[in-house]
């Protein structure tokens, strides 16, 4: 799919629309993460929805706004990781960050009108009495005993919440609605709270907390959002954020408009979840590379634009449903497929010597960086007597259809010649194989097969044993939990569904000499293997990620 020419979705719909009727000349969006962990392929969805608009209506912007109301959970290293995440991923806020912190002092005075039309009032009912108040989805509330106080009553109270006066919990500040309201969000839902602790940008100015209902609505309408995108669980918010914007003298009511969110198999999403794993060490860290975190894509080496055709294809509904994450996996690898040179690597070497090859002779073979892409450049790939080849492409007992070496058989190296197993070197008291006698047919080489000759069907990888450089660790990660759907059974724990083989790594790799200088970041394709990304290179101490195999591997499972 070429990233000019973006699907079409129900929102940009409503959006278009709106232009043609002149209800909006300009279209501003945001994405709003909350500072208490890192960004996952879900916000991804969020990000390229609210960004892709402003980047394909003329006219729109989208802002980036922290929405940061709970201090204990938030801080600052989550704010700079997300700004460099949203980066990587392509998109721009340009001068447009905003934190919700910034409009406590308005978010204020708003409360205060509120109090003041007699529509919210402070609450003494504990947090028990304050659900056992507000009753059940087949039940009405109760009016709390405080909810007809005096306004001046109530304007004394707020103030002392602001000033530190009361315990935490001991006071909140609700909205008065409907206690029997069929949408329990609209039982008089709280409107703040009071938090005595540190927040990251206000530091102790302020001790009471607006909540998410009553804050996002408001800095959206301060910002002039004009579409507020969110995901399905905040349809019956919607009433609420409708009801604020109404009950307040505003120049604007942004349009809440929700889509369902992403879910993936064999992943969770949740950021409680992700913590977990995280703290109880089932992964490194938020980066790992087998977290559904940009940061872990990153480094596992998924390519951002491999994301975002992703988000595009997986398109937008109003139904929740599961992506099955073959579908990301797919991504990557036709991206990488496009981009990636080719190289050769044996992961698991066994010794091939060529006896009828001479013994101090190196010869330098061409190969194509990339075979459909000539502008990708050649290269060279020495040869000689002794070469590794990977241990499973030889079989001393093969199948019918095993058309790599065996004894007896034949098989072509990859842009060099047809080799023949002659001889099976084991180990006498272990009986493992540890080296292969082979002669090899000199014209053959690059290829060719000359006439008279039957055409050798395999063709495998192999590298030169003197001209060849070591990896010092490949990675080879797998998905982390071993069922589509970890999170399913409610009675069982997610994390029993751990997969134990999620990362093997291999220290003894050989690698083409060419290789070596590889840096940082390049992705390669290591033929028949799959694509492989450089995490490390120091003076010759060289280090690999694989992104991703060649094939699905879990597709016949
Ligand atoms: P929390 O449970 O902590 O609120 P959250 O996933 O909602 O977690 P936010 O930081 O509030 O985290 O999310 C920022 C934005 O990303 C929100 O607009 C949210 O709707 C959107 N978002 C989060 N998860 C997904 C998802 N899985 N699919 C699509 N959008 C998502
Ligand atoms: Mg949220």
């Amino acid at each position: 799919m070429n990233e000019l020419d973006r699907p079409t979705n129900f929102i940009k719909h409503i959006i278009e629309e709106d232009i043609k009727t002149g209800k909006h000349d300009k279209i501003v969006t945001r994405f709003p993460p909350e500072p208490n962990g890192y960004l996952h392929i879900g916000h991804a969805k969020s990000i390229c929805l609210n960004f892709g608009i402003a980047k394909e209506f003329e006219n729109a912007k989208c802002n980036l706004r922290f929405d940061d109301t709970n201090p204990v959970k938030e801080n600052v290293d989550y704010v700079k990781a997300i700004q460099d995440d949203i980066k990587w991923l392509g998109f721009d806020w340009e001068n447009r960050l905003y934190f919700a912190s910034d409009y406590y002092q308005k978010l204020y005075e708003y409360a205060v009108d509120l109090i003041k039309q007699g529509k919210a009032y402070v609450c003494s009912l504990n947090a028990d009495q304050m659900r056992e108040y507000r009753g059940t989805l087949t039940e009405p509330g109760r009016e709390s005993p405080d909810c007809n106080n005096s306004i001046e009553m109530n304007l004394e109270l707020f103030e002392k919440m602001k000033n530190g006066e009361f315990a935490e919990g001991e006071k909140v500040l609700r909205a008065k609605i409907d206690m029997a309201s069929p949408n329990i969000n609209m039982r008089d839902p709280v409107i703040y709270r009071i938090k005595h602790a540190h927040h990251h940008r206000t530091g102790r100015d302020w001790l009471i907390f607006p909540m998410y209902d009553f804050t996002h609505c408001l800095s959206d309408m301060l910002e002039g959002i004009t579409h507020s995108l969110c995901t399905l669980e905040f349809e019956d918010h919607r009433p609420l954020y409708d009801w604020y914007l109404d009950n307040l003298n505003t120049p604007c009511h942004p349009r809440q408009i929700e889509f369902a969110r992403l879910n993936l198999t064999y992943t969770v999403l949740s950021k409680r979840k992700l913590l977990e794993l995280v703290e109880e060490k089932f992964v490194d860290s938020w980066d790992d590379p087998r977290m559904p975190t940009l940061r872990g894509m990153r480094r596992r080496g998924y390519p951002a634009v491999a994301i975002r055709k992703f988000c595009d294809l997986i398109g937008l509904t109003k139904k929740d449903s599961c992506i099955d994450v073959a579908l990301l996996e797919n991504c990557v690898r036709e991206e990488l497929n496009e981009t990636s040179l080719r190289r050769m690597a044996v992961l698991d070497p066994i010794k091939v010597v060529i006896t009828n090859y001479p013994e101090n002779e190196v010869e330098y073979l061409e190969a194509s960086n990339h075979p459909k892409q000539p502008e990708m450049g050649k290269r060279k790939i020495p040869f000689a007597r002794e070469i590794y080849i990977e241990r499973d492409d030889f079989m001393e007992e093969p199948p019918k259809k095993f058309y790599r070496l065996a004894p007896g058989a034949e098989v072509r190296l990859r842009y060099g010649y047809v080799i023949k197993c002659e001889k099976v070197i084991k180990d006498s008291m272990t009986g493992k194989v540890t080296e292969l006698h082979c002669s090899y047919d000199k014209d053959t080489k690059g290829g060719v097969t000359p006439e008279g000759k039957k055409k050798v069907k395999g063709i495998i990888h192999w590298v030169a044993i003197n001209h060849c450089q070591r990896a010092n660790s490949i990675k080879l990660y797998d998905r982390l939990f071993t069922v589509p759907f970890p999170t399913q059974d409610k009675d069982i724990d997610y994390k029993t569904h751990i997969n134990p083989n999620s990362l093997s790594v291999i220290n003894n790799a050989k690698l083409e000499i060419n290789l070596s200088n590889a840096e940082v970041g390049d992705c390669f394709q290591f033929e028949r293997l799959g694509y492989f990304v450089v995490t490390a290179n120091n003076n010759g101490y060289l280090e690999f990620n694989r992104t991703i195999s060649l094939r699905d591997s879990w597709a016949k499972v």
